[in-house]
C-alpha cells in the first residue's frame, strides 16, 4: 500500500550532513527531500534487545533526527548472541544507556531520547505520543498488546516484528489506513502455549533479518516511498530461505480497530495475556516451594522424585542435581504420567516456573494431589543455591 511522507522535511542538511549521507541522497527517491524528512522524523524503539539493536543502528546511520529508546533492562551476557549493539564492557549497564552510546557513536547529528524505564499504561500514551512512528522490538505479548492498543487509541503508524529459532515475523500496523495487531491476532495464545525466546532460543541472526525489514518500512513510511507493507504479514523462514507475504484485512470486528470497539481505553495486559493459565495458578496455590527448600529436602534425605519438564537441549545447559528430564509435552499429553511413583513426593520444575505450573496442573489432576513445582525454577536454583552453574 503507497501511503504519503509521514513527515515533513527538515529546514536544510549542513555541508557535514550532506557529505554524510551523500548515498542516499544521490537515490532519486530518496534525494534531498527524503533526507530532510528523515532529519525531522521521531522514531522511538520499544526495547533495546534483539530487534531494538539492528533497528536503532540503522535508524541512527540513516539520519532520522530524533531516536527515543524505551527499555528498562540491563545488559547480561545472554544478550550478546544476537544484541549487537551492546557489547562485552557494557554487560550490567542499563541497555538505554549502552544503546545511545552506541547510536552516538555510528551518529552523532542523533538526538537521542533515553526512557529508562518500562512501558506501562501510565507512561505508554505519554511517551508515544512524542513520536511520529513507533518501531517494536518487544518480546511478550502483554507489552505487544499495549503498544498496538497505545497506537491506535494514538492514530499512530507502528512496526511489528518477532522472532523465534529461524523464524521470523514483520508488519506494518497503522488501524487508520489498515489492519491492526488485533486484526490478524485477536486473542494472546494461552499461558505456556507459546515459548519465549528465553525458552525456546532465537538464531541470533534472524534479529537482523526482521530488525533489517522494520527499518526498511521505517524509512519507506517516513519519506513516502514505495509500497508499504502495511496490510500484508511478512513471513520468514532461515532454513527454507525463504520470504513470504500473506495478505491482510482489517478485521470488521475487531475489539480495538473494528466497526464497534470494545476496546476504548487502555486494559490490563497481563491479566489479558496471563503469565500462567488459571488451572496453572489454581494448581501451584500452596504446592509451591523454593529452590532452598528443594535443596533442604535434599540435605534431609526427604524421598523425592524431581523432574525437570524443560527441553532437552535446555537440560544439556544446565540441571537440578539429581533430576530426571520429562519435557513438559509428555505430561499434557499424558504419556509421561503412568511412570510417575506413587511413594513419593513429585517436584516438578522448569526455567522460570511457568511451564513447571502448567505441568503441575496435569500431574495433580491426574491424581498426585501432594505434587510441587519449584518457584523461580532452575534459574533461581542457579542463583540462590549453585551460582557455579550456567544460566540461560
Ligand atoms: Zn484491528
Amino acid at each position: 500500500m503507497s501511503l504519503p511522507p509521514l513527515v515533513e522535511p527538515a529546514a536544510d542538511l549542513s555541508v557535514d550532513e550532506v557529505r554524510r549521507y551523500s548515498r542516499h541522497l544521490i537515490i532519486p527517491d530518496v534525494g534531498v527531500a527524503g533526507q530532510k524528512r528523515l532529519k525531522n522524523a521521531r522514531v522511538l524503539c520499544v526495547g533495546a534487545g534483539g530487534l531494538g539493536s539492528p533497528a536503532l543502528m540503522y535508524l541512527a546511520a540513516a539520519g532520522v533526527g530524533t531516536l527515543g529508546i524505551v527499555e528498562f533492562d540491563t545488559v547480561d551476557e545472554s544478550n550478546l548472541q544476537r544484541q549487537i549493539i551492546h557489547g562485552q564492557s557494557d554487560i550490567g549497564r542499563p541497555k538505554a544507556e549502552s544503546a545511545r552510546d552506541s547510536v552516538l557513536e555510528i551518529n552523532p547529528y542523533v538526538n537521542v531520547v533515553v526512557h529508562n524505564e518500562a512501558l506501562d499504561n501510565d507512561n505508554v500514551m505519554d511517551i508515544f505520543r512524542q513520536y511520529d512512528l513507533i518501531v517494536d522490538g518487544t518480546d511478550n505479548f502483554a507489552t505487544r498488546y499495549m503498544v498496538n492498543d497505545a497506537a491506535v487509541l494514538l492514530g499512530k503508524p507502528y512496526i511489528w516484528g518477532s522472532i523465534y529459532r529461524f523464524d521470523g515475523q514483520a508488519s506494518v500496523f497503522w488501524a487508520e489506513h489498515g489492519p491492526c495487531y488485533r486484526c490478524l491476532y485477536p486473542e494472546p495464545p494461552p499461558p505456556g502455549m507459546v515459548p519465549s525466546c528465553a525458552e525456546g532460543g532465537v538464531l541470533g541472526v534472524l534479529c537482523a533479518s526482521i530488525g533489517a525489514i522494520q527499518v526498511t518500512e521505517a524509512i519507506k513510511l517516513l519519506t513516502g516511498v514505495g509500497d508499504s507493507l502495511l496490510g500484508s504479514l511478512m513471513v520468514y523462514d532461515a532454513l527454507e530461505m525463504t520470504y513470504r507475504k500473506i495478505r491482510l484485512r482489517k478485521d470488521p470486528g475487531c475489539a480495538i480497530c473494528g466497526e464497534n470497539p470494545t476496546v476504548t481505553e487502555l486494559i490490563d495486559y497481563d491479566d489479558f495475556c496471563g503469565a500462567v493459565s488459571d488451572e496453572a495458578q489454581a494448581a501451584a496455590q500452596g504446592s509451591t516451594i523454593t529452590a532452598t527448600e528443594l535443596k533442604d529436602w535434599q540435605d534431609s534425605g526427604k524421598p523425592i522424585e524431581l523432574i525437570d519438564v524443560r527441553e532437552p537441549a535446555e537440560w544439556e545447559i544446565v540441571r537440578v542435581p539429581g533430576a530426571r528430564l520429562v519435557p513438559k509435552g509428555e505430561i499434557l499429553n499424558g504419556s509421561a504420567l503412568a511412570d510417575l511413583p506413587q511413594d513419593r513426593q513429585i517436584v516438578l520444575y522448569c526455567k522460570s516456573g511457568v511451564r513447571s505450573a502448567e505441568a503441575l496442573a496435569a500431574v495433580k489432576a491426574a491424581g498426585f494431589k501432594d505434587a510441587v513445582h519449584v518457584q523461580g525454577g532452575v534459574v533461581s536454583w542457579v542463583k540462590t543455591v549453585d551460582p557455579s552453574l550456567p544460566v540461560y
